[in-house]
Order: C-alpha cells, then sequence, then structure tokens
C-alpha cells in the first residue's frame, strides 16, 4: 500500500498483497462485481477505511463513461459513473482498476475526487468533465492537486488502429508508436488532460501488467481490483 497527501486530504493506493480474498481474487480485492465472495470484499474495505482514518468510503462502479457523481453521505457503490466529488469530510471517496488509472485529487478548499480512467474515459474526458462538476458545484480548482494510482503502460497496453485514432483525436500526447505496434499510455493521457485544466499531479510508476503484486486484467482476465481512496479528516 502507498499513501501520500495532497492539501488537507489523505489517499491511499491498495495493492494485493494482504487481504481477505483468496484464489484469483487473492489477497486484497475492492470490488463486488467481478465474482468474489462478498464477504471477504466486506473485509479487505473495512480495512482500507480504517487505514485511512474515516468511518465509511464510497466506492464508483466503473462504466468508461464520463458521468460523475456528487456524494454528500456513506452508501453503497455509485453504479454507473467513473468519478465521485464530494466536499465532506471524513467520507472516503474510491476509484478501482484493474490496469486502468485511479486518480485522487484535493482542491485548496476542500474538495476531493476519486476518478477511474481508461482509453475510453480518455476519449470520454471523463477527467474534464470531473473538473467542470467540481466547478460547477463551487469549487475553486486553482492549486488543485492530483495522483495517479499504477496503471498499465503503453509497451503492454498495445491496441489496434482504429482504437488509436480514437485515443489520438482527442489526446495524441497517450499515444505511443514503437517498433511492436501502437501502445496507448493512459497515465501520460491523464496527465495531459489535467495540465490542460492546470491540475499538477504526480504518478505511480508502476505498471500493473508487470507488477505481480498489483490486479492487472489484461493479464489475468479474472482478477480483483485494486482502488485509491482519497479522504478529509475533520479532526
Ligand atoms: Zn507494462
Amino acid at each position: 500500500m502507498t499513501s501520500g497527501i495532497l492539501h488537507d486530504a489523505s489517499w491511499l493506493v491498495t495493492d494485493r498483497s494482504v487481504g481477505a480474498s483468496q484464489g484469483a481474487f487473492a489477497f486484497n480485492n475492492l470490488a463486488v462485481h467481478v465474482g468474489d465472495d462478498a464477504r471477504a470484499v466486506a473485509r479487505n474495505r473495512t480495512a482500507v477505511a480504517e487505514r485511512l482514518g474515516v468511518p465509511s468510503v464510497v466506492f464508483a462502479r466503473a462504466a468508461h463513461s464520463n458521468r460523475v457523481a456528487r456524494v454528500s453521505q456513506a452508501g453503497p457503490d455509485v453504479p454507473g459513473v467513473d468519478a465521485l466529488i464530494t466536499d465532506q469530510a471524513d467520507l472516503g471517496l474510491a476509484a478501482q482498476g484493474a490496469d486502468c488509472v485511479m486518480v485522487a485529487l484535493a482542491t485548496v478548499d476542500g474538495w476531493i475526487a476519486a476518478v477511474h480512467c481508461g482509453w475510453k474515459g480518455l476519449v470520454e474526458q471523463i477527467v474534464a468533465h470531473t473538473l467542470r462538476d467540481l466547478t460547477d458545484a463551487g469549487a475553486d480548482l486553482r492549486g488543485a492537486r492530483a495522483h495517479l494510482g499504477p496503471s498499465i503502460c503503453a509497451d503492454c497496453y498495445q491496441v489496434d488502429a482504429q482504437r488509436a485514432e480514437e485515443v489520438r483525436m482527442v489526446v495524441p500526447e497517450a499515444v505511443v508508436v514503437t517498433s511492436s505496434g501502437v501502445g496507448v499510455d493512459v497515465r501520460a493521457g491523464v496527465q495531459k488532460q489535467l495540465r490542460d485544466h492546470q491540475v499538477e499531479s504526480s504518478a505511480d510508476p508502476r505498471c500493473t501488467a508487470e507488477d505481480p503484486g498489483l490486479y492487472s486484467y489484461r493479464r489475468d482476465g479474472v482478477t480483483g481490483r485494486q482502488a485509491i481512496v482519497v479522504a478529509r479528516r475533520s479532526a
């Protein structure tokens, strides 16, 4: 698990090393929709909330969309959205992934966001939609900062020509041509889309497909999900 600070918010990124899940989901799967034992997932989620020091964490059920939900209290997974925002303290927001980029973001004036973004999210511009919804909700984005969790690298994420062109049309910085083909660097694309809105970011350099300590859908198919979780504590 890695962790850090963005303004007065804390974030952590889980890995699969320790937890209650077994088999293909071992050990720290945080997703309820992948076929894992629900009790194991609940135990893993409780441990994450305790580690972050908050009573509850709300998870987005990613849909590779540009939809954002504002949450104000604890509750079940929010389906069909790829980003969550809140101005509430003591409420964790989580984005899950197993190759896709997971983003934690915090503004100077107390708003936080958790975002899931794969190649489709680059094209759908989930980052821009999240920042727009934050602004619409009253957040001041000046000085906002973000951290990107581990994700699949372009070498491991080769795509066909059509997908590469779809990405290139929106964020050419994310398309990487190598001797073996064309890859999508989702991390670079997300960082460019954040920079376009003057949001500086740090990024975890690990590749999910190359690191056995992380879940990778492209490598394993049936597998779990790690998460990035962000929260502000009131005390
Ligand atoms: Zn890789």
